[in-house]
């Protein structure tokens, strides 16, 4: 490896350490991720930070636990990926409700399509 080139940690590619980020928390003062995988991560735990999963209503809670236990009695299957299935499918698989009031009635999104799911049409119903 060349002195101009260093390996992502990440991606684990060897780029030109003009494709990193400078910053002084890496010893040699260049970041360990490329500006990609840099980019990347921020966005994933920017979307982690708001995900209205992480809210503290009561009905919601209480929906999301029913779902909780019905996966773990084997009632309900969470899927390993998004329903949605968009090449921008990023973080967790959430257990999303339209309907409060109906805890099995699920839809499995990832955290940005349940985000955009709740931009575009507020908070589920009975909430
Ligand atoms: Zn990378
Ligand atoms: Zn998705
Ligand atoms: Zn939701």
């Amino acid at each position: 490896m060349s002195e101009d080139a260093k390996k992502c940690t990440r991606c684990r590619e060897i780029k030109p350490v003009a494709a990193f980020a400078n910053t002084d928390k890496a010893k040699d003062g260049i970041s360990n991720y490329c500006r990609i995988c840099q980019s990347e991560y921020y966005k994933a735990w920017r979307i982690n930070r708001t995900s209205p999963t992480n809210s503290n209503n009561p009905k919601q809670k209480s929906a999301s636990d029913k779902v909780y236990r019905a996966v773990k009695r084997g009632d309900l299957i969470k899927p390993d990926q998004c329903e949605n299935r968009t090449p921008n499918c990023i973080g967790r698989i959430n257990a999303h409700h339209d309907d409060y009031n109906k805890p099995f009635e699920v839809r499995w999104l990832c955290d940005g399509c349940h985000r955009t799911w709740h931009l575009e049409n507020g908070p589920g119903a009975n909430k």
